[in-house]
């Protein structure tokens, strides 16, 4: 449990992060982080004064408080794939197929530079990888802000909180749960939807 996490990235795969100092700056003054501390050769942070309410925890989903810590990834040179074990097929945007030989598309992605577009096996559509619909399992990026400890679907990112990095960052952001466990009991049906 201490390495689910709820990741935030921009939107853009392509995206990078110009500021990291300016980003953290607004992350603290805000309240989502606090004192840094060495983890696993990172930095991390504590989870700040405001966490949650910038992370909106759902009722019974209270947070492990010790659990909870932020990190930020450098940019990599290329966008990644960020998800895991948890991560569903993506939707196509124009019909609603599901991409189910995504790990193909990935690796073929991956092999022509990552400029690929992926091809929808039902409407025949070619889609950028910044379209694809993953329902929050899974995304591609430079680099993410990731929230460590919380469960999937556990907690939404706040309006506040996706607006400050808009505005921090120029770009818009999207958000998955990331977990690494196969239990199928902790798989949810539903999507979550920020309310
Ligand atoms: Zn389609």
């Amino acid at each position: 449990m201490a390495n689910d996490k709820l990741v935030l990235h921009p939107q853009d795969p392509w995206a990078i992060l110009h500021d990291p100092a300016l980003l953290l700056e607004a992350l603290r003054s805000r309240g989502l982080i606090g004192g840094s501390f060495g983890w696993h050769g990172e930095n991390h942070y504590a989870a700040g004064p405001r966490f949650g309410e910038l992370v909106r925890f759902k009722r019974f989903a209270e947070p492990e408080g010790r659990e909870l810590h932020v990190s930020l990834s450098e940019t990599a040179e290329d966008p990644a794939f960020l998800g895991a074990t948890s991560t569903q097929p993506p939707h196509c945007p124009a019909c609603r197929g599901i991409f189910s030989d995504w790990r193909a598309q990935l690796l073929a992605w991956r092999r022509e530079d990552h400029r690929r577009r992926w091809t929808c096996a039902r409407c025949g559509k070619g889609v950028e990888v910044h379209q694809l619909d993953w329902a929050h399992t899974g995304g591609l990026a430079r680099y993410s802000l990731d929230l460590w400890g919380i469960r999937q679907s556990a907690a939404i990112p706040s309006a506040e909180l996706l607006s400050l990095l808009e505005r921090v960052t120029l770009e818009e952001w999207n958000y998955f749960y990331h977990w690494l466990g196969t239990d199928p009991a902790r798989r949810v049906q539903s999507r979550v939807q920020p309310s």
